[in-house]
């Protein structure tokens, strides 16, 4: 394999290819390799995003946006085996916080019409051809949006299981209303991202 022989000139344990593109895109698969472009607005984003995927096995908790994987539009769903999204609302395999309503309410219905008039947007810009800043523009107009919405329900910061994840807005759940496997916003991982970053930093480091 030509990459691995070009990447095993340095000792590593993880790959990300940086590919000179102005085009938003990349890719990241747990235990394989994650790919991002740089001259996106966003690649730094994009960057941190895929390497989830690719080093702790961490689904896209998104589900409002055009992918090429097949959705069932079921309420009904096997168990996913990331670490981060549940089949399971009521009873979810995290450990939430005390107080919390499972499922936990947030205003779905309106983060979904924003998201799919900003998806309508999207699919026109790229059909006209439009300039890659005006993609830019887009999103960073989206993300203003986002993060105000998310960050003003009222159980932003919260460990719970919010329905709408891994490209189904019914039957998976997430663990926090925001999180970068989420949104473009910039918050971070959420706290059962972390904890499954941290599983394998210590699988790595510990003697
Ligand atoms: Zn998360």
């Amino acid at each position: 394999h030509r990459m691995r022989d070009v990447a095993s000139s340095a000792p590593y344990d993880f790959l990300e290819i940086l590919v000179n593109e102005k085009q938003y895109g990349g890719g990241g698969i747990f235990n394989d390799q994650a790919t991002a472009c740089v001259d996106s607005a966003f690649s730094e984003y994009i960057f941190v995003h895929e390497f989830g995927h690719h080093f702790a096995a961490l689904a896209d908790e998104y589900y409002t946006s055009p992918v090429s994987y097949e959705t069932t539009g079921g309420t009904e769903h096997p168990e996913p085996w990331e670490p981060n999204v549940t089949a399971n609302g009521p009873h979810p395999k995290w450990t939430t916080d005390p107080d919390v309503p499972l499922p936990t309410p947030w205003e779905k219905d309106e983060f979904e019409r924003h998201s799919h008039a900003y998806q309508a947007e999207r699919a026109r810009l790229r059909a006209s051809n439009a300039p890659e800043s005006q993609m830019d523009k887009l999103f960073t107009d989206q993300r203003t949006w986002e993060t105000k919405f998310l960050g003003s329900q009222k159980y932003a910061g919260k460990i719970g299981a919010f329905e709408g994840a891994e490209y189904e807005p019914r039957g998976l759940y997430r663990p926090e209303v925001d999180c970068i496997m989420f949104t473009r916003d910039e918050v971070g991982f959420c706290r059962v991202c972390r904890k499954a970053i941290e599983r394998i930093i210590d699988a790595y480091s510990s003697p």
